[in-house]
């Protein structure tokens, strides 16, 4: 990193495992906050098409090796790589505190989440091997799994580690090299994973470049890179797909969500509660996972004063017990507007206002993006809150009368990411996760996040192309199968017998 004028750190992109400085120009940095207090953390740069086309150049030229090497040999290169991410697991979970404004634990869940995709790709040599087959007399077909060549991947701010690392093991495991463009709001963590990967990694097999919108659509533009991975906002995904694959790319660009959680009248109070709670301010609310949306089928008075309190519960600050704040400032305007459109424009009524909780306009008149946790109660499914992503620690009820109401009302949900159902009853929880339409499905789970081998990934406006994102899914994204018939036998008249 290079000190600026006024001693604030200005970013350095990463190519051929060389810290180099963006070409853009030094009025075209962009500062990156504390959402803590709203101070200026680092600059970071917009990079351009240049600083995109060198990583890229330094990704192909590094392909033809790193591709070339057995998947025993690419393992053990990212054996050293997992060793020292673990050595580095507290600094870096405290980059993840920093920038984004997580608790501590739950920067180390991002970095740990993210610890199991290398994990589960130090396993690539066993998990990726092919298979070979007698399919005729004296004729056998056997297939591989070959290398795209360079990969772009485009992430977003709200798992600073996790999401980048989503794809970068299954990648480089496979034999791809890989340009990565960090989230501008959250640039610092991928800043030091690249630091450490250039002391462990060939050149080129891992490059980073920083920037916003400019830098992303010059990865997606240029013609040697073969395939994309995106994760943000659905509008962005779309957009990122269908320019993709108009070039020929393989693109798979995952979107925003909108999370249904059902309550039967059957289910556990408390850990409903708790649950629900846990899933709607974890992150404060910025997770693509969050519950958003809550159907209580009956009434069910306990549940409901059990969420309210156990949200009115919660401090501000990084701590366990503690909500940290939200992003930026964008993000404050953003919530609250959804909030001021639910009570003012829809009707509902604001069980718990996070605008008006006590600690935290305490906690943002001192700096910083906090905003308290907040419960719309809605009498329509139709209001704009219930459908409208508002990523933040607000959760929006609505009582219906009967199980297959409330399997209306979820599957109305253009998103598909996830979908829970809380009761005691085996029966019903099959009911309900057949006919779920989102692809993550929980039962008494308020965050049904799959785990190694299995994928994640979502449906409908959560995910634009084919596939998943992690897991075995992942292993098929990265690589085409190379398909080999092979007869070795003489033909018979021929034969050195007659
Ligand atoms: P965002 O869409 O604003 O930004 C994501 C990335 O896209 C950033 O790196 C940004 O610089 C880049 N970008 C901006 N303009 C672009 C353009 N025109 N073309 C290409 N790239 C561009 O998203 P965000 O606010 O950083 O992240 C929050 C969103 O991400 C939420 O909607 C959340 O649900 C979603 N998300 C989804 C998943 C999932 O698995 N489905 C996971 C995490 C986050």
């Amino acid at each position: 990193m290079t000190p600026s004028t006024n001693s604030i750190l200005i970013l350095n992109n990463f190519v051929d495992n060389k810290a180099v400085a963006s070409s853009a120009a030094e009025q075209t940095h962009i500062p990156v906050t504390s959402p803590h207090t709203g101070a200026t953390i680092a600059q970071v740069p917009l990079s351009t098409v240049k600083d995109i086309d060198d990583a890229v150049r330094s990704a192909k030229a590094a392909f033809p090796g790193w591709s070339g090497l057995t998947f025993k040999a690419r393992a053990a290169y990212l054996l050293s790589f997992y060793n020292l991410l673990q050595a580095n697991i507290n600094e870096l979970s405290d980059l993840v505190v920093e920038e984004h404004g997580k608790t501590k634990a739950e920067a180390l869940g991002d970095v740990n989440k993210g610890l199991e995709t290398l994990e589960y790709a130090l396993s690539l040599p066993q998990l990726a091997a092919g298979r070979t087959e007698w399919v005729s007399g004296g004729v056998q077909c056997r297939d591989d799994r070959v290398a795209l060549g360079v990969v772009g991947g485009i992430v977003p701010f709200n798992f600073p580690f996790m999401v980048p690392f989503w794809t970068i093991p299954l990648a480089l495991g496979m034999g791809n090299t890989y340009v990565l463009k960090p989230s501008e709001k959250v640039p610092l963590t991928m800043n030091r994973v690249a630091q450490l990967a250039a002391t462990v990694l060939p050149p080129g097999v891992l490059n980073l470049v920083h920037g916003s919108a400019a830098a992303a659509v010059a990865l997606v533009e240029h013609p040697d890179v073969q395939a994309l991975t995106f994760v943000g906002t659905s509008e962005i995904a779309e957009k990122v797909h269908q320019r993709g694959t108009a070039l020929g790319k393989r693109v798979l660009a995952l979107g925003g969500a909108k999370n249904h959680l059902v309550a039967l009248p059957d289910c556990n109070p408390e850990m409903t509660a708790q649950d629900v709670v846990n899933s709607f301010t974890g992150c404060a609310g910025e997770r693509c996972m969050a519950a958003s949306v809550l159907l209580i089928v009956g009434e069910q008075p306990e549940l409901l004063s059990r969420i309210i309190a156990k949200a009115q519960a919660l401090t501000p600050g990084s701590k366990a017990n503690n909500m940290g704040p939200v992003i930026d400032e964008s993000a404050i305007v953003r919530i609250e507007s959804a909030i001021a459109h639910a009570q003012e424009k829809d009707g509902a009524q604001v069980l718990l206002d996070g605008r008006k909780s006590a600690s935290f306009v305490a906690q943002r008149a001192e700096g910083g993006f906090w905003v308290g946790p907040t419960i719309l109660q809605h009498s329509k499914s139709t209001d704009h809150a219930m459908h409208y992503e508002i990523f933040g620690p607000v959760l929006s009820i609505l009582h219906c009368a009967t199980p297959l109401e409330a399997l209306a009302v979820e599957n109305a949900n253009l998103h598909g990411n996830a979908a829970c159902i809380y009761t005691s009853s085996g029966a019903s929880a099959e009911f309900f996760t057949q006919r779920f339409t989102a692809a993550m499905v929980g039962v008494n789970v308020g965050v049904p996040v799959p785990r190694e081998p299995f994928s994640f990934g979502g449906i409908g406006r959560s995910r634009f192309g084919y596939g998943d994102i992690t897991g075995d899914a992942a292993i098929e994204f990265f690589s085409y199968r190379r398909k080999i018939t092979t007869k070795w036998s003489e033909p018979k008249e021929k034969s050195w017998m007659n």
